[in-house]
């Protein structure tokens, strides 16, 4: 599956052969080594941050309509590229075909024609006479060359998510896939050059998080480090980072809850915990991981869900029919299973799943648990695989609050007709993301980010600009006085 035999380093508008070690890459799917890909050395990272820093002078002062163009042509030249997209991304990380070709090359391009849009809408908010005889404004500037670090579950879109509003707002980028999936990113690198991006504005390194990950982020000249991981891995990037002073963006862990209330539809409910906890094969950082289920719906609702959880198809990621396909690795699978293995010797049952099935690859069934104690593993720990855990509430109240009973808040869903219960259950659970009577969705028009050990800063949307420019007071004073009167205050007029 090797991307190209000119090496897996895309530095300055060129690919070249890492000086890092190499590494097999296995097919999750399949079992089978696809490639062996080369990893950037301490030299490639350096030649990768001075490419976009020389690239950042010119690609900050273009104005926003000339940055919008360029954004415009590469999505043009992405979607001319997205089958061989969809085949690299299935081929990397095992998910089915219809996820990435329905997904997650639509989601960038999307995104990227988003960012093209907004890039011109990119202005400061104040401008007024607030000093008297002066006039104050607000200039949004890029900040420089910005270190982006990104996670193996949604490789292309996470690239975008990282890559589109830190250019869009006029600086250039060092983005780290993750080592298990660093393809799609390199061909987004090549396609960025393909539409007239001018070198060095995107550069991708590839390799280990603890090689090449800490010399990015401890690199003194990169001015940002932004980071889409787990939480552990978030807080040592913060450590990192705090050595240089630079600020960081963190899109951390999830566990995501899923509420239903006692007057909701079950039917709709158990149909969004479904495809709410298996997309991606539940490697989602806004997956459904628990629902809360009112005790009149509960034992509906859970028969419902395994019902529809057996009858997933769960094999070959690149038929058509397949519903779920592989997770990463072999090594993440056995994590899953042990964790369900875990909760079921403490008294848990599994209703559905449970169990990997006969294949070769990574795979592991929707897995449906129920009886699990809210302090237990299963339910306050991150799995990252196809498991929901049900537990049954009394109260509103309790819902809501078992809902943010956990460390996490990036994503919930709250279940019910009722407009006021809705709105409260909007306004008291604690997460960056609430749907109702939803449970996924998302849009590039939409901020997605985190509240507690879930990270802070806003991937996509006109928020994440918030997170990719500094922000300059500049004051013009209109006053023709030589001495000024509030310089009394210092010294008098003589
Ligand atoms: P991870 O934290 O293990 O790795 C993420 C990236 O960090 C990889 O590129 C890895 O090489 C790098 N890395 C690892 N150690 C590093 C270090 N010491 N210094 C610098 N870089 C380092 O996460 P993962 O297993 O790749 O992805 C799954 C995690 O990502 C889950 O926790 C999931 O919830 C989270 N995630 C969050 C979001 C979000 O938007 N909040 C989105 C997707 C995934």
């Amino acid at each position: 599956m090797s991307t190209t035999s000119q090496g897996n380093q895309y530095i300055n508008g060129a690919y070249r052969v890492g000086s890092g070690p190499t590494a097999e890459r296995i097919n999750p799917a399949t079992g089978v080594v696809d490639s062996v890909i080369d990893y950037a050395g301490t030299g490639d990272v350096e030649d990768a941050v001075a490419a976009a820093a020389a690239a950042f002078t010119t690609w900050s002062r273009l104005t926003p309509g000339a940055r919008s163009d360029f954004l415009l042509a590469f999505a043009t030249e992405l979607a001319s590229r997205a089958g061989q997209l969809a085949a690299l991304e299935t081929a990397q990380t095992g998910k089915s075909t219809r996820m990435s070709t329905e997904f997650d090359v639509p989601g960038t391009i999307d995104n990227i024609n988003f960012f093209a849009g907004a890039a011109r809408n990119l202005q400061g908010q104040a401008s007024g006479d607030y000093a008297g005889n002066s006039t104050s404004m607000i200039r949004r500037e890029a900040i420089g060359v910005i270190g982006s670090i990104a996670p193996w579950n949604y490789p292309l879109q996470m690239a975008a998510w990282k890559i589109l509003p830190a250019i869009a707002a006029g600086n250039t980028i060092v983005l780290k896939p993750s080592e298990l999936t660093p393809a799609t990113s390199l061909i987004f690198a090549e396609a960025a050059t393909a539409a007239g991006i001018p070198d060095g504005v995107i550069n991708i390194v590839t390799g280990s998080g603890r090689e090449v990950g800490e010399t990015l982020v401890r690199h003194p000249q990169v001015a940002m480090s932004s980071f889409t991981g787990s939480t552990a891995v978030g807080r040592r990037i913060m450590e990192m980072a705090a050595e240089t002073g630079k600020r960081v963006h963190l899109e951390l862990g999830g566990k995501a809850p899923l509420v239903v209330f006692a007057d909701a539809d079950v039917e709709a409910a158990a149909h969004g915990a479904v495809a709410g906890s298996t997309i991606n094969a539940g490697q989602d950082c806004t997956a459904a991981t628990r629902a809360y289920v009112h005790s009149s719906l509960f034992g509906k609702f859970t028969a419902r869900v395994a019902e529809l959880m057996d009858a997933m198809v769960v094999g070959d990621p690149t038929d058509p029919d397949t519903d779920m396909g592989s997770l990463i690795s072999l090594a993440h699978r056995d994590k899953v299973a042990s964790m369900v293995e875990r909760a079921r010797q403490s008294g848990a049952n599994v209703l559905a799943g449970g169990l990997a099935p006969q294949l070769p690859g990574a795979f592991y069934r929707p897995t449906l648990i129920t009886g699990a104690a809210q302090d237990s593993e299963i339910v306050q720990d991150e799995i990252f695989g196809p498991v929901l855990v049900a537990l049954p509430f009394e109260t509103d109240e309790q819902g809501i609050d078992l809902a943010n009973d956990t460390p996490y808040g990036l994503a919930a869903s709250a279940w019910t007709g009722n407009v006021n219960l809705a709105m409260r259950a909007a306004a008291q659970i604690q997460a960056g993301c609430v749907w109702i009577n939803e449970h996924i969705p998302i849009v590039s028009e939409m901020p997605h980010g985190g509240y507690k050990a879930s990270g802070f800063g806003k991937d996509m949307s006109s928020y994440s600009f918030e997170e990719y420019t500094n922000v300059k007071h500049v004051l013009i004073s209109h006053d023709t006085d030589v001495h000024k009167a509030w310089q009394d205050t210092v010294f008098k007029q003589r």
